[in-house]
């Protein structure tokens, strides 16, 4: 039992590695297009975005059924991977998003800070150059804000770059 639960629990810790780096890469990346509706002005209650959520429901449920078939201890971590997508239903759509009737406010400096991180996830217009791309742990918005300036600093920069092979060419 305890080992079930251990497992159990390093894989909904595992599992805020995998999103982060889901996020990131692949939902910044090549799933943009499924992601881009969680990034644009909200049209109705669901979005591209959420097949996403229903991959990550399809992995858990697989998993557990697995584990229930016999192939123990597979139902704990799908299981894991099951209560990082509630945890996330509720942190990201709930309180960061407010998509429901009931609009929590985050109150406890850990939700506060999730809540923070994450608008400025959403602060960044499109895929690139965005920054905290974790669910469930965020870095100090301080440390955020640097990111994102730097950012904004090095994107100005290759732009400047360009303006300046262009007046090269103009010139001739
Ligand atoms: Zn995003
Ligand atoms: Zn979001």
């Amino acid at each position: 039992m305890i080992l079930h639960l251990a497992i159990f629990l390093c894989t909904l810790v595992a599992m805020e590695g995998v999103g982060f780096l889901a996020h990131k890469y692949v939902m910044h990346g090549p799933g943009w297009f499924l992601h881009r509706s969680h990034h644009e002005p909200h049209l109705g209650v669901v979005e591209t975005n959420d097949v996403y959520l229903l991959v990550l429901a399809l992995v858990a449920i697989t998993l557990i059924v697995l584990g229930n078939a016999g192939h123990d201890p597979l139902q704990w971590i799908g299981a894991g991977v099951a209560a990082f997508g509630i945890i996330y239903v509720l942190v990201h759509d709930g309180i960061v998003h407010r998509h429901w009737p009931v609009r929590p406010k985050p109150r406890h400096p850990y939700l506060r800070r999730l809540y923070q991180a994450h608008l400025m996830h959403h602060a960044v217009k499109g895929r690139r150059n965005s920054v905290s791309f974790g669910f469930l742990y965020a870095p100090p918005v301080r440390v955020i804000k640097r990111q994102l300036r730097e950012m904004r600093e090095s994107e100005a920069r290759v732009e400047d770059r360009r303006q300046g092979d262009f007046l090269d060419e103009a010139r001739g």
